[in-house]
């Protein structure tokens, strides 16, 4: 069911379908290529297709290997779509959900190429927004490198701006995903590279460790733990690592690194990590059993207790099935009865496998003597990390820069 894209091009057979629209394997006077044809509702919005021909030059410059180059944008009667280099492989979500985990080498590996793609991009002033496994690409046909790894490239860029016009997201609202959000988005400044830094360094973790640092249940509660929880350890990966990924991971932008010293010294950590299994570590938001389930006054410390998936939408209405994984979930920023409300001390702590399971018997009694150290370290994490930030940021309507929020502080301890 082929159909013409513009006077150029040809869309022959579907590839994925994603939030924005579908991609398509299709045909080009220079062979084959790849089409988003963007959803109609997006296509029919003239504000987006404005934007869309302005942001042309920029969307159309960017070349580098590890980046998906876009070579043409087309507007045509319904029809908005962009026009890719076709990458034959899959994408790193993929890859993700059949390993659960990668090999630390090809995580490193992995994420450098992005990190590479990202520096590429910001030098050109470019910001992704939007850097998820989703929307990295690994090329099959290309060489193999260090722990089996096939080239990564990165994909979507300009997407998640061409989609967030003024409109459409007014001053409350939030544009992204909300496992992969920079706590500065959430706090309403605008995104600048080091957002994009934030999310790839998520990223490297997710493939670490099978789960993301900072998701899991409500988007709200994901919000939140974005600005004010510290990232847990990941037990078993070379300090050297791990403290990169605290820098990459921190609350203040500027304490982050660049993309380009993030893509080098990843690089020279490879051979720390070379041959090296995947970790072995438990996703800890396992939902505990019906007898298991522990005391309403213990719950709170025992940690993540809700499933990551099927999520609970923050907007009423909005379908449950715009995930937390969905760049374009319709959320705004939390109100402060929200946050009160919200998942407090869900800090989610990987535990070792063979570790007590949160809820269980045994772990409810390792909890209960550590109930009190671990409830006095609750206070006062919440009155460190700031959840005054949270609410100076949800009653900005504006989205003006919280100034001296107490919540950028450092990541690290
Ligand atoms: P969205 O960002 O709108 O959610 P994606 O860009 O993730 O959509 O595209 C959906 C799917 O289409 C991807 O998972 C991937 O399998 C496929 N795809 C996207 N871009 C390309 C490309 N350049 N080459 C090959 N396949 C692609
Ligand atoms: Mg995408």
């Amino acid at each position: 069911m082929a159909r013409k894209i513009g006077s150029r091009y040809t869309a022959n057979q579907i590839l994925g379908r994603g939030s924005a629209g579908t991609v398509w394997l299709g045909e080009g006077p220079e062979g084959p290529v790849a089409i988003k044809l963007l959803r109609e509702d997006l296509a029919s919005d003239q504000e987006l297709v404005g934007r869309f021909v302005q942001e042309r030059t920029a969307l159309l410059g960017l070349e580098h290997p590890n980046v998906v180059s876009v070579r043409d944008l087309v507007v045509d009667g319904n029809d908005l779509a962009l026009v890719m280099d076709l990458v034959r492989g899959t994408d790193l979500r993929t890859r993700l959900d059949r390993d659960r985990r990668l090999a630390p080498e090809a995580a490193v590996a992995i994420v450098a190429d992005v990190a590479d793609g990202l520096a590429a991009a910001h030098a050109a002033g470019v910001v992704h927004r939007d850097v998820k496994p989703e929307n990295v690409l690994l090329d099959m046909q290309g060489p193999l490198g260090p722990g089996g790894s096939h080239p990564a490239l990165l994909t979507d860029f300009g997407v998640a701006k061409l989609i967030d016009t003024p409109r459409r997201t007014r001053a409350t609202k939030i544009i992204g995903t909300p496992d992969y959000l920079a706590p500065e988005i959430v706090e309403g400044l605008p995104p600048r590279a080091a957002v994009d830094i934030y999310a790839l360094a998520t990223v490297l973790y997710e493939l670490l460790a099978g789960f993301t640092p900072f998701g899991g249940g409500h988007p709200g509660a994901v919000l939140r733990r974005h600005v004010t929880e510290r990232v847990a350890p990941l037990p078993g990966i070379p300090d050297e690592l791990w403290q990169l990924i605290v820098q990459c991971l921190a609350k203040a932008p500027a304490s982050r690194l660049r993309a380009s010293e993030l893509g080098t010294r990843l690089r020279e950590l490879l051979p720390l990590v070379t041959g090296m299994p995947p970790l072995d570590v438990d996703e800890p938001d396992a939902e505990p059993a019906a007898d298991e389930a522990p005391a309403a006054e213990e719950a709170a410390p025992a940690g993540e207790r809700v499933r990551r998936r099927g999520a609970v939408p923050l907007v009423p209405g909005a379908k449950p099935a715009d995930s937390n994984r969905d760049t374009h979930t319709s959320m705004r920023v939390p109100g402060p009865d929200e946050l009160a409300g919200g998942a407090r001390g869900t800090a989610r702590v990987p535990r070792p496998t063979g570790a007590p399971r949160p809820g269980s018997a045994r772990h409810r009694a390792a909890t209960r003597r550590r109930r009190v150290a671990l409830g006095a370290a609750a206070v006062a994490l919440a009155a460190a990390a700031g959840v005054g930030a949270w609410l100076v940021a949800s009653e900005d309507d504006a989205g003006a820069t919280p100034q001296d929020s107490n919540s950028s502080a450092p990541a690290t301890p």
